[in-house]
């Protein structure tokens, strides 16, 4: 039976990582793959130094850079379920409708991702929602912030921007908004037992 593609999405602090953990954990570690976007790859590599704010590049190139690297990453991820491991993903497209659609035509971004056949709709979706200022507060020892999240307008726009993005897939897509300013323990049992579901 082939794997069952999970993907995690959220503004930077809101417990990602942490969900992805104990989810592995509870799924057995040995069963699934656990990968992130933008990739370890050349173009991922490109990407992260865009975000750390070391190279300049236009919000269409970065749209570019990160459909590119999608691409590349579903050559991967599709091994990984055909051969029954269910994959974790560290965010995916939804991101870059969120923080690229604010800054270039939403439409364009969603058109290049959901019309592309090389690049799988997840089976589910996390949505980790937390306010942005409780993101901030949780990464305050990160000695590194990117671009995205050095302003607090900015990341309460993302959020909005996601939810936006939500609302127009919401017939199409298999989204879960989770109430992620909740204790570790709680989120993680709720996740399993939508994960359970599928
Ligand atoms: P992300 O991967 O989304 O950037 P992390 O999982 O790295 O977020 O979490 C950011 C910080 O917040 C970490 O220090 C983590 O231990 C802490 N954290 C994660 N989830 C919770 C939670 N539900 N309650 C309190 N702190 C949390």
């Amino acid at each position: 039976m082939a794997g069952r593609f999970i993907v995690f999405e959220g503004l930077d602090g809101s417990g990602k990582s942490t969900q992805i953990l104990r989810l592995a954990s509870k799924l057995g570690r040995e069963k699934v793959f656990l990968t992130a976007e933008p990739t370890e790859t050349a173009i991922g590599g490109t990407i992260r130094e865009a975000l750390s704010g070391s190279l300049k590049k236009t919000p269409f190139e970065m749209a570019a850079l990160f459909l590119a690297d999608r691409i590349s990453h579903n050559i991967l991820i599709g091994k990984h379920l055909e051969n029954g491991r269910d994959v974790i993903c560290d965010r995916y497209y939804y991101s870059s409708f969120a923080y690229q659609g604010l800054e270039c035509d939403l439409s364009w971004v969603m058109h290049m991702n959901l019309g592309c056949s090389a690049i799988r709709r997840p089976d589910v979706c996390f949505f980790m929602d937390v306010s942005p200022s409780y993101c901030r507060q949780r990464m305050s020892q990160r000695a590194e912030l990117e671009i995205f999240e050095k302003d607090l307008a900015l990341m309460q726009k993302t959020r909005d921007k996601f939810f936006e993005v939500f609302s127009l897939l919401k017939d199409s897509e298999n989204i879960k908004i989770i109430d992620a300013s909740r204790h570790i323990e709680t989120i993680s049992e709720e996740i399993f037992s939508l994960v359970s579901e599928i």
